[in-house]
């Protein structure tokens, strides 16, 4: 099934008309969804300040796996990796954790989660992301080729490694949905493996590659190409906490920022994790929660990857970087206020020796750890806001937001600006919380 182009529309909005000059639209967010929008919106014209307590690409944005997985179609939630959470939760060096004191809060995001993973539902949230991102790398390259970095991207796939059959066969759904969407991967077993990727345990007897896949080989520089091209067509970032967002006449007017008032025509809350907190007071609660990750940057860890190889046993990528070998993974429900464990990172290392024996882990750098920013359905909350005029949401992008910030970019900067973008924007909208 063919993706309905948005590149093409992405391609034409250029430059505004007048009604589009005119528009002053505030960003709320300065994470990689915030800038890749504020790119498009300033290419379309309008007039764009984007706001952010602390540096551009400084929060999920600076730390994540580097992955574009434009074939990543499946929601979480499937009926395959539930049967895979008992048995990750119980290891305690699991990829997945939910410490204790935090269940009860969660239970109703679980609930959710659970629910979304009905066979019907999950095709639903697979058509919409395929509708969102399933082009994402072509967004990426025509967004990094005018910003001269085309140097970031890599389009040469990725690799998962199963140790066997039957772990393979659990990941069977997202496959099929894969294939459904007209995702290719091509499965090497034994000698092919080891010869494809030179150097990985014989414990991984099935490689699966993924070769319309890419990957960054620096998710903040990326992202700061996004936001030097948007400062060079006119947009303004700056250093200030959006504390709320100013209503009058039953719209949205403009931000009240820890500076003072700043008015706009439209606001849009691409603040990440944070957003949810500043949707409430208007009335709307959204289900957002953190599944904290963890990176690891080995800078000389011995081993020669062209492409990240993922570890679908551990969830762990190891992703080759500008700086050296990057492994990251973990889903860790431990909200915005809990410190950072570093078992995890440990955990991680290990990962790293797990895949490729030969690897060096000495000399890593302290761990990082960041927000991924998760709705229960694995989509984000994209598009205008009903009860408030003026009022856009881009946030809640998940494990999958450096692969579809680019085209969110594209899509939001459409539906405000117009024309209007040709994906069904229902599926990602806010009210379906209600
Ligand atoms: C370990 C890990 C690995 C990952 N790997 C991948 C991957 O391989 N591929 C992929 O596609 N995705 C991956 N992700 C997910 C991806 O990193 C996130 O989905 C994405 O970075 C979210 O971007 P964002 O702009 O929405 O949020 P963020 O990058 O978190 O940015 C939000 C920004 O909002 C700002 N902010 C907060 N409060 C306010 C306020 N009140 N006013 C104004 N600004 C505010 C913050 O300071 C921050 O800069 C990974 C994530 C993690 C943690």
């Amino acid at each position: 099934m063919a993706a309905p182009s948005i590149l093409a529309l992405a391609r034409r909005a250029r430059p505004a008309d007048d009604a589009a000059v005119t528009q002053h639209i505030i960003i709320a967010g300065a994470g990689v969804v915030g800038v890749a929008l504020a790119w498009h919106l300033a290419r379309g014209g309008a007039r764009v300040t984007i706001i952010d307590p602390d540096d551009p690409a400084a929060g999920a944005s600076y730390g994540n796996a580097g992955a574009i997985s434009q074939g990543s179609v499946a929601p979480l939630a499937m009926p395959g990796v539930l049967k895979q959470v008992p048995g990750m939760l119980w290891d305690p060096r699991g990829a997945l954790r939910i410490p204790p004191t935090a269940l009860p809060r969660l239970l109703p995001w679980l609930w959710r989660f659970v629910a979304a993973a009905r066979p019907a539902r999950v095709l639903e949230i697979a058509e919409a992301l395929h509708a969102l991102q399933g082009h994402a790398l072509d967004h990426h390259r025509m967004m990094l080729a005018e910003e001269g970095a085309l140097d970031l991207l890599r389009e040469n796939g990725q690799l998962l490694l199963y140790p066997d059959e039957a772990g393979f066969a659990k990941d069977a759904g997202g496959f099929s949905l894969r294939r459904r969407f007209g995702h290719r991967f091509d499965i090497l077993r034994g000698a092919a493996l080891a010869e494809y990727q030179p150097g990985i345990a014989p414990h991984y007897t099935l490689g699966v590659v993924l070769p319309d896949q890419g990957s960054s080989t620096n998710p903040r520089r990326h992202a700061l190409a996004f936001l030097r091209g948007a400062e060079r067509m006119g947009a303004t970032l700056l250093r200030g906490r959006v504390q709320s967002i100013i209503t009058e006449g039953g719209r949205a007017t403009g931000v009240m920022t820890d500076g003072g008032p700043l008015p706009a025509d439209h606001v849009v809350l691409a603040a990440g994790m944070w957003s949810a907190a500043l949707l409430r007071p208007l009335g709307y609660r959204i289900p957002l929660e953190s599944q904290r990750g963890y990176h690891v940057m080995i800078p000389d860890a011995g081993v020669t990857l062209e492409r990240p190889v993922v570890a679908s046993d551990r969830k762990a990528f190891l992703s080759p970087m500008e700086a050296g070998l990057r492994v990251a993974g973990t889903v860790e429900f431990g909200g915005l206020k809990r410190a950072p464990d570093p078992r995890r990172a440990a955990y991680l290392l290990e990962d790293v020796k797990r895949v490729f024996p030969a690897a060096r882990t000495d000399g890593a750098e302290p761990f990082w750890m960041g927000h991924r920013p998760c709705l229960p359905d694995s989509l984000p909350v994209l598009g205008p806001v009903a009860r408030w005029p003026g009022l856009w949401c881009a946030f809640g992008h998940g494990h999958l937001g450096l692969t579809s910030s680019a085209p969110t970019g594209s899509v939001l900067s459409l539906a405000i600006l117009g024309p209007a973008p040709n994906i069904d924007l229902a599926p990602f909208a806010p009210e379906r919380f209600a």
